[in-house]
C-alpha cells in the first residue's frame, strides 16, 4: 500500500524538496509512497488571489484566512479521505516518534503549511484538524517542519530501512534517547572506544547500553527520562493499586 502524503502550501516548488533524494527518493520511486501537493493560493475566491490579511485586533503580519484554508482543507479531504490532516504551528502540541508510528500505520498524512503569522484560529473550530509543533522554534513557514515530519514517516514505511534496522532501537522508540554510538578507527586522536563494545560479549554490551541510554536520557532529557523513570517503575499490570 502507498502512504499518500498531501501538502497545502503557498510553495508547492518546495517539495519533494530534499525528500527526492536518499532513502526517501528511492522509495518514492518505487511507490510506497505518494505526493501531491495543494497550492493554498488555489482557494482564493477574489480576483487578487488573497490568502491574507490583517490581525484582527491589530499588530504586525498577516493571518492566513479561513474562508481560504476551509476551501483547501476540504479539497484534501476529498483527495486523500481518510488520512488525517496536521497543521503545522509552534502553539501545536510537539510531534513525537509515537505520533509518527501511528501515522505510518495509518493511509497517509495531510499537512497544512502556515506562512506570515499563521492561520485564523477558526479554521481549528471548522475543520478537524490537529495543530502539530516540530519544538520549541520559530520557522517563517510550514514547509520545513511537513519535510522533516514526511522524512520522519516515510524511513518507517515496509520496505525503506531495510529488515535489518526496524527503527526499533533508535532514540525516543523505548522512551530513552539511543546509547552512543563509534566506529572505526579503535583509536582517533588519542581517543578509543569503549572496552565492552570490542569484548564480542553482547550480554555486557547489550547492558552498557542500556545504562548509557539510561544515563544520557537522565542528564539531556530530564523531561523523558521523568516520564520513563515513572512508567518504569509503575506495575505494568497496575495489579498493586487494586487494594
Ligand atoms: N506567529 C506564529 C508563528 C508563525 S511562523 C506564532 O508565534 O505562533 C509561520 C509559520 O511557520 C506558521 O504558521 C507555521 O506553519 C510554521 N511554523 C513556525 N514554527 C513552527 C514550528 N515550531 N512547528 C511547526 N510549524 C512551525
Amino acid at each position: 500500500m502507498t502512504f499518500a502524503a498531501t501538502v497545502l502550501t503557498l510553495y508547492p516548488e518546495m517539495f519533494p524538496g530534499p525528500l527526492r533524494l536518499s532513502l526517501a527518493g528511492r522509495a518514492l520511486e518505487e511507490q510506497r509512497w505518494s505526493l501531491e501537493t495543494v497550492q493554498i493560493r488555489d482557494f482564493a475566491t477574489d480576483k487578487h488571489r488573497t490568502v491574507d490579511d490583517t490581525p484582527a485586533g491589530g499588530g504586525a503580519g498577516m493571518v492566513l484566512k479561513a474562508d481560504v484554508l476551509g476551501a483547501a482543507v476540504d479539497h484534501a479531504r476529498r483527495i486523500s479521505p481518510e488520512a488525517p490532516v496536521l497543521a503545522m504551528t509552534p502553539r501545536g502540541e510537539p510531534i513525537t516518534q509515537a505520533r509518527i508510528r501511528e501515522l505510518v500505520a495509518g493511509p497517509g498524512v495531510t499537512i497544512l503549511c502556515g506562512r506570515f503569522e499563521g492561520f485564523d484560529e477558526r479554521i481549528f473550530e471548522g475543520r478537524d484538524v490537529e495543530q502539530v509543533s516540530l519544538g520549541d522554534i520559530v520557522l517563517s513557514g510550514g514547509e520545513p517542519a511537513a519535510l522533516a515530519i514526511l522524512d520522519a514517516c516515510i524511513r518507517l514505511l515496509p520496505g525503506v530501512m531495510g529488515a535489518a534496522s526496524s527503527g526499533t532501537e533508535e532514540s525516543f522508540e523505548d522512551g530513552l534517547l539511543e546509547y552512543p554510538q563509534y566506529t572505526r578507527p579503535q583509536e582517533w586522536e588519542g581517543r578509543t572506544i569503549p572496552e565492552v563494545l570490542r569484548s564480542g560479549d553482547h550480554a555486557k554490551v547489550a547492558a552498557w547500553r542500556k545504562s548509557m541510554a539510561e544515563a544520557d536520557t537522565r542528564s539531556r532529557r530530564p523531561d523523558l527520562w521523568e516520564r520513563y523513570s515513572d512508567a518504569r517503575d509503575r506495575p505494568a499490570s497496575g495489579a498493586q493499586e487494586k487494594d
